[in-house]
């Protein structure tokens, strides 16, 4: 659908939209930009998507030209007007609810399955991806989860085993998803320009690893990387029955904890589960 909007930059000055570093606010308004990183979740025709921050609106408005059927959750009640001329725009396609994502179930308001999009902001940005991966329902309500992170924590998201960046935050985007690194974004890509880097993570739900509790994994896990230069046999000596389960698993003790894969840590929350 072509459908001719104002310039980016001419939303902000109209609306007088200053960007608060409070909440988080760095602004993308290369247009070519955005429609590429709504491509990454796939065709969005007849799709819903859940947008957390959408600002002025850059993402949002790309979401909608690639067809798809929006709820934008946004803190900052000056953007209002602004995405409120989008939804004129794109009628039927756009709703907007002003609050916090934190207190927000995107699920209970759009009813479906639902891709989720958003340049988030850095402030509660791990801790949203933290609480959708880590839900007791599997597979989850959402369909993919299109992230852009500093690049520091997307490299922690995808991390292998081994690597500096490998720990919980790997383990819980892993062990029942795929996730990976999409586009790198440079800083200046953004208004104003953050001090470091980003990137755009792309996550799909997969299957769940049979007999293994996310309540145990995240236990073990915290443990382990809690005190992540000691060896498990020492970590892990405060979690019942996890030295046991180092024996059963053959996994050996003197190991540290981002040397142990995926499939490990979920053999030994299995022995526990
Ligand atoms: N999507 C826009 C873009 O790409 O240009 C803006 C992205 S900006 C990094 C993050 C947005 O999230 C801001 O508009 C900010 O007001 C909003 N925000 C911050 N904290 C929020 C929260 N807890 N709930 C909902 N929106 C929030």
């Amino acid at each position: 659908m072509t459908v001719k909007l104002p310039p980016l930059r001419e939303v902000i000055a109209r609306h007088g939209l200053s960007a608060s570093k409070a909440l988080g606010q760095n602004f993308l308004f290369d247009e070519q930009l955005l429609d590429r990183i709504a491509a990454i979740p796939g065709p969005l025709t007849g799709e819903h998507v859940y947008e957390v921050g959408p600002g002025p609106g850059g993402l949002t408005r790309a979401l909608l030209r690639a067809g798809a059927s929006v709820l934008a959750v946004e803190r900052d009640r000056r953007c209002l007007p602004a995405l409120a001329e989008l939804s004129e725009a794109f009628p039927g396609q756009l709703r907007v609810i002003e609050g916090d994502a934190l207190k927000i179930d995107p699920f209970a308001e759009i009813g479906a399955p639902f891709h989720i999009a958003s340049n988030l902001p850095y402030n509660v940005g791990t801790a949203l991806a933290v609480g959708w991966l880590g839900g007791d329902i599997w597979p989850p309500q959402w369909k993919s989860l299109t992230l852009m992170f500093q690049r520091e924590v997307a490299d922690r998201i995808v991390a292998a085993p081994a690597s500096d960046a490998f720990g919980r935050l790997a383990i819980l985007a892993q062990w029942r998803s795929k996730a990976a690194i999409a586009m790198p974004v440079h800083r200046s890509a953004f208004t104003p320009p953050p001090k470091v880097m980003s990137a755009v993570v792309h996550i799909t739900p997969s299957a769940a690893p049979e007999g293994v509790k996310m309540s145990v994994l995240e236990k073990l896990t915290a443990a382990a990387f809690g005190k992540r230069r000691k060896m498990l046999r020492q970590s892990l000596k405060g979690v019942a029955g996890a030295l046991e389960a180092l024996e059963i698993t053959g996994i050996a003790a003197d190991r540290r904890p981002e040397t142990v894969d995926i499939n490990e840590w979920c053999a030994l929350a299995r022995c526990l589960s």
